[in-house]
């Protein structure tokens, strides 16, 4: 299938602000295209960014059909721009539109399309340290029907978005509250996929610990409420001296790609890994006696987020004397190092755009 590419004229293109908050500033262009029963995807078009006009009964409006996926552009110092794993995004969005009933994207035009559209707006990659654009694939339902049901419209698009540097006071620990009464996702529901919903219901629980002073959530497994699963929109993991666990996979967890990345670059590195179900009064009484020598987030925002101080039923645990550890700033230099291309791609991670 083609794309319609209709760019705007130089002249009105506007240029990539200095300075910018994530997630409010959106390059030129944009990615979008429709599907239906009958004639599949269709009207692929690379046009500017704007509105979506959506009718009032439109499903994703009332049920949440919905899914999307976050990932990276990354400028080299010669330059080049690079994307880090992007087939593996495509694979996880096609696998939430499994979940969730909606049509696959087929991976290869997925990536082409995202290609053409950084080509276009390659200005808005930035180049400060530590910043790349931010790219956000989304599939709506848009069927104008209320009867519940899988919807029998949708609508597939790409924003792109400058992101600055995560770590703008230097790469320091965050808080994380272990939530006790709320849960995020169950096994045998939508934990493992990227849909809105997940994130709404984590919405009020994010409130409330704001307000205590931590900025994330750790949530524990849905069922005994005390396996450790992830935290809001990262894996975490923790460190044992040179040897590094992470919860596995249970079905009501994101897989992350950095999560993968890791277990996979962490050998490398001289570091033992391991996928174990972690159960949060261990994990404490660890943090308690020094065993746990660091902690952790994982994924495309931060890439790596020490994680400095646990709160669990009102008792504070420190871990690393609320500082980052050394682990934590070797995978994050050998993982930053490979998506700006100042380290040795091992694994074939790396998608160059051509501009
Ligand atoms: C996106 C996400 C992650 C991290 O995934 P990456 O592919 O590493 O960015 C982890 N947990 C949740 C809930 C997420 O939404």
């Amino acid at each position: 299938m083609s794309i319609d590419i209709k760019p705007l004229a130089p002249a009105e293109r506007k240029a990539c602000p200095e300075t910018f908050n994530f997630g409010e500033n959106f390059a030129d262009h944009m990615f979008i295209q429709a599907h239906d029963r009958v004639n599949g995807w269709k009207n692929a078009e690379i046009k500017p960014y704007q509105s979506i006009s959506l009718d009032p009964s439109a499903a994703v409006l009332h049920y949440g059909q919905e899914i999307f996926e976050g990932m990276k552009a990354y400028r080299t110092k010669e330059g080049q721009i690079n994307l880090f794993r992007p087939l593996d995004n495509f694979k996880r969005f096609n696998r939430s539109a499994t979940r969730m009933v909606m049509p696959e994207v087929d991976e290869n035009f997925h990536l082409d399309a995202l290609k053409e559209l950084v080509k276009l707006d390659n200005k808005w990659v930035p180049n400060q340290d530590g910043s790349s654009l931010y790219i956000r694939p989304t599939m709506i339902a848009t069927g104008a029907k209320l009867g519940l049901g899988a919807s029998d419209q949708y609508t597939h698009f790409i924003i792109t978005g400058p992101a600055g540097a995560y770590f703008k006071d230097g790469f320091s620990p965050v808080s994380v509250y272990v939530a006790d009464e709320y849960r995020r996702a169950v096994v045998g529901g939508v934990g493992e996929a990227k849909t809105g919903g997940n994130y709404a219901a984590s919405l009020y629980m994010s409130e409330e610990v704001a307000k205590k002073g931590y900025s994330q959530v750790l949530w524990l497994d849905a069922i005994h409420g005390k396996y450790i699963e992830e935290v809001g929109a990262m894996n975490i993991c923790f460190v044992y001296g040179d040897h590094i666990v992470t919860p596995k996979l249970s079905g009501s967890i994101l897989p992350g790609i950095t999560r993968d990345s890791i277990l996979k670059l962490a050998p490398t590195l001289g570091y033992t890994v391991a996928e174990e179900q972690l159960d949060i009064d261990v994990i404490l009484a660890d943090i308690k006696s020094g065993k746990i020598t660091e902690a952790f987030g994982c994924g495309t925002a931060a890439v790596i987020s020490p994680v400095g101080q646990l709160c669990f039923k009102g008792e504070d645990y420190f871990i690393n004397d609320n500082k980052a550890g050394e682990v934590s700033r070797n995978l994050y230099d050998e993982l930053t190092g490979i998506q700006y291309g100042r380290r040795e791609d091992k694994f074939g991670w790396i998608v160059k755009v051509d501009c």
